[in-house]
This record gives C-alpha cells, structure tokens and sequence, in this order.
C-alpha cells in the first residue's frame, strides 16, 4: 500500500518503520522529520525487551523501583531511562533501509473521497508548502493538539523536571536508585495545598552525582501551573538538601493528554499515538504501547487487500481497539484517579502497590486482558482502607452504565477514544 505517516514523534516513527519494513511504500511527513524528541522517556525494562533491542535503548536500568506511599517499599520490576537519540537514529536507518522516504512539511488538510461509492479512493494529503501527497491509507501521529482539529483533552498529566548535577557529585540517601513515586508532600509549608492537589516526586539517580527530579500531577481536568509544579519541586529540593549548589543542567516540562474525549471518524485516516490516545490514562506512558500497536497495525494492513481510502481504515482502526471492554475499566479507573485528594491518592497507591507486581501490572499494562483486569481491581479494591472501598462503591455505582458494560455487556465503542 501507499501509506503517508503524519508526525515524526516516536509513535509516527515506530509505525512508519514498522510499515516499510512489511513492504508498503511509506512516505512520514513532518515539519521537520529528523528534529530530536523533546521529551526523556522510562519504561518498565520487561515492556522494553518485547519490543526488542533493549541494550540501544537503555542508557540507565534499575532492577527495583521505590514507592513511598504510607511507607518506603521496594517493588520487584526492572525500570530503564530509554535512550530517545539512540532509538530514532535506529528506527531513522531501519526505515530508509526499508525504502521510506521523509516529506518536510505541516499537513494542513486531508481531503479524502465524499461519496460512497468512491470510499476506496487514494486520499490526498496537503501540505502548506503547497504540495500534496496521494495515499492509500493515511495514519496521523500528529499527536496533541498536532494539526487542526485535535481531539477535546478531559484531563491532563503536567510535571516539571529538573536534571540535576549535585554539589561534590555526592547523592544523598533519599535519592539513591529510582523511586516511581514518592507521594510525601513537598514540605510542611505545602501540605495544605497538596492534600487537595497533590503531587509526588519521580526521581532517578543517573551515577557521578547528577539525579532527575520531577513533580508530576499525575491526572487532573484543570492541571496546576507548570510555576506551581516547580515551586513545588524547589521546596522539595530543600527539604532533600538539594537546593543550593547543584546546577540544573536540563528542564523538562510535561504535559500528557490523558483522557480524550470520543472522537469522530476521519474517513480514509487511522489515528495512532498520543493522537489516539495511545497515551495510558492512569500512568502517562504510551512509547511500548505505540511500538505493540505497530506490530498490529502492520497485521491489520495484510488482511485489507486490495482495499483502500476508508474501506481500508475501517478494519485497520477495528483491529488497533485492543479489547473495548478492557479499555472502558482503564478510564474507569482513570476518572476515579482524578477525583482523589492527596490522603486518598497515599492509600489508594499503597495498596495498589502492597499487591506482587505481577498482579498490578495488569491495570498498568495496556494489552492486558479483561478478566486480569477486573480481578487485579477487586484485589485492590480488599487491599484498601474502608475509606477508599467507600469512593470506589460509589465511583462504581455513579457509573453504573459503563462499568457493567465492561464486566458483563457489550460496550459502546464510540467511548473507546479512536
Ligand atoms: C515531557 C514528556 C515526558 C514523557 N515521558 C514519557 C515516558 O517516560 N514514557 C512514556 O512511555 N511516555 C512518556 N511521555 C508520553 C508520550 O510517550 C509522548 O507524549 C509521546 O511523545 C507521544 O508520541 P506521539 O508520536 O504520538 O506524538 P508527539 O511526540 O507529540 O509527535 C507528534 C509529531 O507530529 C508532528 N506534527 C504535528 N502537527 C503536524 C502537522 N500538521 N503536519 C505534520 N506533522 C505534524 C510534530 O512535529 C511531531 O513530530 C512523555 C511525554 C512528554 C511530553
């Protein structure tokens, strides 16, 4: 097939590849293909080894990671810092190996057939240099908002990240290894505040005294400040010892599209990555996601024959809906997570985590099946204090429509985000 890929961030490049490598002709357009990927990327080392090539990705792996909810644990899973440059440059050589091609420039309309009987028309894709491109099947990773007519975003992810190089290159106790969360507010003059918006700290230690430090807001409708998330971290950069004399050597600023509201077809275009919502509602992750669901995209395209425009898109956008099911728990959870305060947020995360992680996985892995889900909830669900039961009863109950669904019915797959 003729295939135009739209964006150049890691899911745009990870499905262009895997596209070219299957044999169809891939052209990725991007205002600037080859840009660097703003954002540092983790990933739980085992998600990492199923998409492959581990050790070119990984520039820092940790066998455990600490939480600290009502106490400091340390759970049983291998986290990496994924290497952005190393795994574009890798996927940038496989793919014009493969015989892709890059298209500089801004999509700025895609004009597919208007009659039925034309839907397996070639679609065109226009570009704001004034060319335009001719496909079979078009698949936008223009992200979020990426090009006009983004999806509405319900609630967001923001954090603030600072990398920092320490004062005598020495890391003090509380920021050795990698701890996922660590949900202690930031200081007592925060507590107030952070028991209604909380926050925690994700920090890795990265060796010759440098550390990441980030304060993340996990989920929200109305995310704090990204001025608030670092005053946050620079009151919990003192409380650390940290504050004075280490030098900020990089800075990163998040913000993540969690939850997306349902969106409408574009005929002849399947949407992949942040753009559809690919991004994990309740953790922020989508990098292996994007790379699995590249596996399938490629699948999906050998089944469509000779077809092509939305007659093509119809079953590829089918076939990338994992379990519709599964995926009305995950925003079932991922809503509930919105509504907790910071005492909430401490007990629910504790335990969520006192279970072996083998069994949490399942809520955070996004191709996991229904029945693991559902049973994984009801575990943490016993595991939780009667204050958190009772939140989880009533969640449950306001939501009853959607969460039988789920368990029991048929879901409506417009609420799947596509
Ligand atoms: C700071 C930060 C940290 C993150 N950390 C992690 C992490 O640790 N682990 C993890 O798994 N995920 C992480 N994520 C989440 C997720 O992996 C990213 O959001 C990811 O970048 C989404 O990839 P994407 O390719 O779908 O979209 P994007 O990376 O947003 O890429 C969109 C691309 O589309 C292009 N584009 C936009 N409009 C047009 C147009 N009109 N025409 C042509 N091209 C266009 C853009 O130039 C860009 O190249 C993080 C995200 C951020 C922002």
């Amino acid at each position: 097939m003729e295939l135009v890929v739209i964006g150049s961030g890691p899911a745009g490049w990870l499905a262009a590849t895997a596209c070219a490598e299957a044999g169809h002709r891939v052209s990725l357009v991007s205002p600037d293909p080859t840009a660097p990927w703003p954002a540092r990327y983790g990933a739980w080392t085992r998600e990492l080894a199923e998409i492959g090539a581990l050790a070119t990705l990984a520039t820092h792996t940790w066998p455990t990671v600490g939480v600290v909810c009502d106490r400091r644990r340390q759970v049983d899973r291998g986290y990496a810092r994924v290497d952005g440059a190393g795994l574009l440059g890798l996927l940038q050589g496989r793919f014009l190996k493969a015989g892709g091609q890059t298209v500089r420039g801004r999509v700025v309309g895609v004009r597919a057939a208007r009659h039925h009987d034309e839907a397996s028309a070639p679609t065109r894709v226009e570009l704001d240099t004034g060319g335009s491109l001719s496909a079979d099947l078009v698949l936008d990773a223009s992200g979020v908002p990426g090009r006009a007519g983004g999806p509405e975003v319900r609630a967001w992810q923001r954090a603030w990240g600072e990398e920092l190089q320490l004062a005598g290159g020495v890391t003090p106790d509380g920021l050795r290894g990698m701890t996922l969360m660590d949900w202690t507010p930031p200081s007592p003059r925060w507590l107030a505040r952070w028991r209604e918006r909380p926050t925690f700290l994700y920090a890795m230690e990265l060796g010759e005294g440098r550390v990441f430090l980030e304060e993340t807001q996990l989920s929200a409708s109305d995310p704090l400040s990204h001025g608030e998330l670092r005053a946050r971290l620079h009151a919990r950069r003192r409380r650390l010892g940290v504050l004075n004399g280490a030098s900020v050597v990089d800075v990163e600023r998040c913000a993540l599209p969690m939850l997306l509201a349902p969106q409408a077809i574009e005929p002849g275009v399947v949407r992949f990555g942040a753009r559809a919502g690919f991004v994990h509602p309740a953790t922020g992750y989508s990098l292996t996601w994007s790379a699995r669901q590249s596996r399938r995209l490629c699948a999906a395209l050998e089944g469509v024959g000779a077809r092509r425009g939305e007659a093509a898109a119809a079953p590829v956008r089918a076939a990338l809906v994992s379990d519709p099911r599964a995926e009305l728990l995950t925003r079932f959870g991922a809503e509930l997570l919105l509504s907790l305060d910071g005492p909430a947020s401490v007990a629910f995360f504790a335990a969520f985590f006192a279970l072996p992680p083998s069994r949490w996985s399942a809520l955070l892995d996004r191709g996991s099946p229904v029945g693991r889900r559902i049973e994984t909830m009801s575990r943490v669900y016993l595991a939780a204090p009667a204050s958190i039961r009772r939140r989880l009863r009533h969640a449950a109950w306001r939501d009853r429509g959607r969460v039988s669904a789920a368990l029991i019915g048929r879901p409506n797959l417009r609420e799947v985000s596509r």
